[in-house]
Order: structure tokens, then C-alpha cells, then sequence
């Protein structure tokens, strides 16, 4: 039987190993791809209701990447967002003017971002597998590990200087790996759907803490809002099964006519809430990225953003210097010790806060009653009021952390790199 030789091959197709494969292979690698669900149709509408809040720094990695434009005629600018508590005092309002900026991100729906993400794989020359699952995995051996692909028809043997699992939350690759993960399902899912508010929404994203959970309305095209509806499990069941008036009524007592009335404009999708990290997400000459390495609350929409930053990481990590025409130049070996070392260090802190940062607003607000919630309102005022803690708000909201930009821009196109 033969054996096919990239030098990575990833395995889940979603947004983050889609982003990771195209860019690596842009980087001039030979990448394959293997994604358990069908090849996308043209024309099929994904049933994927959620959009992706990404923040500002997010924007800038894509664009750098050339990606953005691509998406952005179906973006829209977060220009402000309020974030509040209900049936509590307490508000802060972070505006991108007051920080010198047109947006402080952009809404782009799931069912835009993924399929530009996989033309782009398409374009980069990237070898796609799809209805395809990793049937097993055998130690590295030299500077290769072997893995076992089964296809619809098929099985098959391929050898990867690097394996990517970026398989998300229950992540079978990271189960083969043996690499130990926390995982905390949350006592609670989201409810994902678009409404159309009667007044315009004026580029302004919501963030409410409620006593069931965060509930969340970002700003869409054409007016709409993207609603994020946080519950536990049988709340969401009971608004699963009642009807759409009904939902939509208690949905307005809980966010209250900002936005005047919100009416219908979408289906509703359930997702359910599950907390995993895995400290440590390096094994030999195999690597855990986006929701594969971790997976965080919904709150304040940070999942896919560090995940952009994995991947930017990475190719940071994957890089050794300049070409003499200064373009950058990358390791032969990416699944070498040194890289993955390199990227794990890099990795932890941003990752670690994020972790830490969301599971606090999820859970640590949730109940915020008596003093606690007294303390809380009066933090929340303080933060409103003193320009120094809005500018840190801000800009942790913005993420506009370091990234390795002139690593990102000069990435030549398909098939054009040299490791
Ligand atoms: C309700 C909700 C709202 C969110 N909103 C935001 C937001 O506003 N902003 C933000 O930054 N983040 C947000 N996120 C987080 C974001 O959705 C995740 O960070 C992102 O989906 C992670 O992408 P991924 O590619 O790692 O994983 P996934 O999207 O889960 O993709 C994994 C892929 O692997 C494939 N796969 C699984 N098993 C196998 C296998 N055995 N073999 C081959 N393929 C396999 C799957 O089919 C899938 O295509 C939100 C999450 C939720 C739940």
C-alpha cells in the first residue's frame, strides 16, 4: 500500500484548521486536510446561525493575511458595545471613537466566514479530504508519525512531519494523543438566531448579564441582530419547544425596547456549553489547536479570536528569518521539538487568561446578588467613568495583541514558499 508524505496533515476542517491550512500552505508546506463532514455545496447555506464578533485585532491578522476582503462586504462594525446588568445598576460603554478607532471589530456570520475559508484552502493549493476520520494514530518514528485516514471508501496511510488537530471540543485526535485535557460542561447552552429589531441598531453590540446566563445582541447587515441567548439546558429546551411569539416575547422582557420591538428573522440552532483546556497542547511532532486545544464560554465572543492567534502563533514559531528577497523564510522540520516548544511558550499566557477570564464571567456573575452584586455595579460605574480602566476594557475587547505581522503580510501566495 503507498504512503502519502505532506509535511502536516490536519485533521477537522472547520474555521481554524481551514485558516491553518490554507496560511501554512501558503507558507510553503505541503498541507493536507481531512474533515469528517461532506465536501460544502455552492449555494448551500450553512445551517451555522451564529456571527462570529471578531475583534479588532482579529480584522487586521485576516486582512494581513489578504483573507479580509473576501468577507468584508458582509461584515458589519462593531462601532460601540453596552454592556449591562439586568434588573441591576451598573453600565459600561465602550465607543471605538473614544479610542480613535472606526470599529472596535466586526460581526461576520459563520456562513461566510467558513466557506471563504475553504476557497482559500482551495486556492492555496491545499490537498482536501473530505467524509474522512482519523482511524488511528502510531508513535513518531525519525521526523515522521504515521496516521490512518478512513474515507467513505477506504482506508488509507499517511506520514506528517506535523499533525494538526484542530478536530474541536471532543477532538478524537487529542483522545489518540493521550494529552490530558480539563473539560467543565457549563449548566447551560445558547440559543443562536437572528431578530430584526425596529430601530436601527447603529453599529451597537449588547452584552447583558442576566440572572440565567449572558445574552448577548450583535449588530448584523440589512438591520438584523444576531441574538446569543445563554440558559441552562432545560430553559432552552422549554424556548426550543414553544413558539416563536412566545420565545420572542420573553426574549424582549429580558433584553427590554432599546431596539424597540424585535421581530423574527431567522432559525433558531442550540448550541451547548462545554469549558476544555488542555494545559499542555504539544505532543511529539503533533500539535492541538482552536477548540481541539481549548474551548471557552461565548461570553464576550473570545473563542475564535485566540484561536486566529494559534494560528498566527504558529506560523511565528514556524518562522527562521528572512529570504534574501525579505520574504520570510520558514523551519524545513515544522513538527521539530524546538517549534513546538517554541509555540507552547508563546501560546500559554494569552490562552491561560482567556480561559480564566471567561469562565469568571460566566459563572462568576451569574448570581451577582446582595453585596456582590452591590460591589459589581459599582465596579461596572467606576469602569464607565474613569478613562484609564475603559481604555484597558477596551482594548482587551479590541485584542489587539501582539501578532507577527510582517510574518502575516508577506506570506507569498500558493505553492510560492520555500522551508
Ligand atoms: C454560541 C457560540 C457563539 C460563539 N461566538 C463567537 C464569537 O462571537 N466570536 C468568537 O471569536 N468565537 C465565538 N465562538 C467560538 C467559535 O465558535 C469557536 O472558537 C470555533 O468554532 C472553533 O473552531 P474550530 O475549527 O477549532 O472547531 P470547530 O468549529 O468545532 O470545527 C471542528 C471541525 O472538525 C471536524 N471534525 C470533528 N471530528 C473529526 C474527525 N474525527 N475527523 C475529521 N474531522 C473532524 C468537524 O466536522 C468540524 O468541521 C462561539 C461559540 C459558540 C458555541
Amino acid at each position: 500500500m503507498s504512503v502519502q508524505t505532506p509535511d502536516i496533515a490536519i485533521i477537522g476542517g472547520g474555521p481554524v484548521g481551514s485558516l491553518a491550512a490554507a496560511t501554512l500552505s501558503r507558507a510553503g508546506y505541503s498541507v493536507a486536510l481531512f474533515e469528517r463532514g461532506a465536501a460544502p455545496k455552492p449555494d448551500t447555506t450553512r445551517p451555522d446561525t451564529r456571527g462570529y464578533a471578531l475583534a479588532a485585532g482579529s480584522v487586521q491578522l485576516l486582512d494581513d493575511l489578504g483573507y479580509w476582503s473576501s468577507v468584508a462586504d458582509q461584515a458589519t462594525p462593531i462601532r460601540s458595545i453596552v454592556v449591562s446588568r439586568r434588573g441591576g445598576l451598573g453600565r459600561v460603554h465602550l465607543n471605538a471613537r473614544d479610542h480613535g478607532r472606526a470599529a472596535l471589530g466586526q460581526v461576520v456570520p459563520a456562513a461566510a466566514l467558513d466557506p471563504m475559508l475553504n476557497e482559500a484552502c482551495r486556492a492555496a493549493g491545499v490537498d482536501l479530504h473530505y467524509d474522512s476520520t482519523l482511524a488511528g494514530l502510531d508513535p513518531a518514528e525519525g521526523d515522521r508519525r504515521t496516521l490512518h485516514i478512513e474515507g467513505a471508501k477506504d482506508e488509507a496511510t499517511w506520514s506528517a512531519r506535523l499533525i494538526l488537530a484542530a478536530d474541536g471540543v471532543s477532538s478524537p485526535t487529542r483522545k489518540a494523543l493521550g494529552l490530558p485535557v480539563q473539560r467543565l460542561r457549563y449548566d447551560a447552552d445558547a440559543l443562536v438566531f437572528d431578530v430584526r429589531p425596529d430601530r436601527p441598531h447603529n453599529g451597537q453590540a449588547f452584552e447583558r448579564f442576566t440572572d440565567e446566563g449572558p445574552l448577548a445582541l450583535l449588530p448584523q447587515a440589512d438591520g438584523r441582530m444576531n441574538v446569543v441567548w445563554v440558559a441552562p439546558p432545560q430553559t432552552c429546551e422549554q424556548r426550543l419547544e414553544q413558539g416563536e411569539a412566545e420565545r420572542l416575547r420573553e426574549l424582549q422582557a429580558r433584553f427590554g425596547w432599546t431596539l424597540g420591538r424585535l421581530r423574527p428573522a431567522g432559525p433558531v440552532v442550540r448550541f451547548p456549553l462545554e469549558r476544555v483546556h488542555a494545559p499542555d497542547p504539544v505532543a511529539e511532532r503533533a500539535l492541538l489547536l482552536g477548540n481541539a486545544a481549548h474551548s471557552v464560554h461565548p461570553v464576550a465572543g473570545q473563542g475564535l479570536n485566540l484561536s486566529l492567534r494559534d494560528v498566527a502563533g504558529l506560523l511565528g514559531a514556524l518562522r527562521t528569518g528572512r529570504q534574501v528577497d525579505g520574504t520570510p523564510a520558514f523551519a524545513a522540520d515544522p513538527g521539530a521539538a524546538a517549534v513546538l516548544e517554541a509555540y507552547a511558550k508563546d501560546r500559554r499566557q494569552d490562552v491561560g487568561s482567556v480561559v480564566a477570564a471567561t469562565d469568571f464571567l460566566a459563572r462568576g456573575l451569574l448570581h451577582a446578588a446582595g453585596l456582590r452584586g452591590h460591589g459589581l455595579g459599582a465596579g461596572m460605574m467606576a469602569v464607565d467613568r474613569l478613562r484609564p480602566a475603559r481604555d484597558a476594557l477596551a482594548r482587551s475587547a479590541m485584542g489587539l495583541g501582539p501578532l507577527p505581522r510582517h510574518t502575516l503580510a508577506h506570506l507569498p501566495a500558493a505553492g510560492q514558499g520555500t522551508p
